[in-house]
């Protein structure tokens, strides 16, 4: 294929503009449970910069949020809570389980909290206590790749 300086064009699929599109402007809701959203809330700071990658809006409704990042221990109290918010979000969307609270119940061994993918599809889990920034924002690019890819995998983003 030729292209002229003067008159360049690319050609795509529709499907995958899309995915790129979707991957390129993430939205997370602004949901923290615990000590793990502290760390989340540093991504969007000058020093991370999550706008790199269009994924800095946290959103205060869930009806206008793509990515859940469960950052915190999950109380039974709360399983039913996180689904409904989970099903008000819409189509398409994906769960970060971020942390060993969120992805195991971490050191909590008790009743009481719960590991989020007993009630959510997590897409990729990030290890750590807390994980660090970094870690959340290498998350983020393997679900970006996840999107591009057209495929919605368990992932575990494990970046040091
Ligand atoms: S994984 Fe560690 S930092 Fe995160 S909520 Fe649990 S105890 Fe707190």
């Amino acid at each position: 294929m030729e292209m002229s300086p003067h008159q360049p064009f690319i050609t795509t699929k529709l499907d995958e503009f899309v995915r790129w599109a979707q991957a390129s402007a993430i939205w997370p809701m602004t949901m923290g449970l615990a000590c793990c959203a502290i760390e989340m809330m540093s991504i969007v700071s000058p020093r991370y910069d999550t706008s790199r990658f269009g994924a800095e809006v946290f959103r205060s409704s869930p009806r206008q949020s793509d990515l859940m990042i469960v950052s915190g221990r999950v109380a039974r109290k709360m399983l039913p809570v996180l689904r409904q918010l989970y099903d008000q979000m819409p189509d398409p969307k994906w769960v970060i389980s971020m942390g060993a609270c969120a992805s195991t119940g971490g050191i909590f061994d008790n009743y009481a909290v719960t590991p989020v993918d007993t009630i959510l599809p997590v897409d990729v889990y990030v290890p750590g206590c807390p994980p660090s920034p970094d870690a959340l924002i290498y998350s983020l690019m393997q679900l970006r790749r996840e999107i591009e890819a057209g495929g919605k995998a368990n992932v575990l983003a494990r970046n040091a």
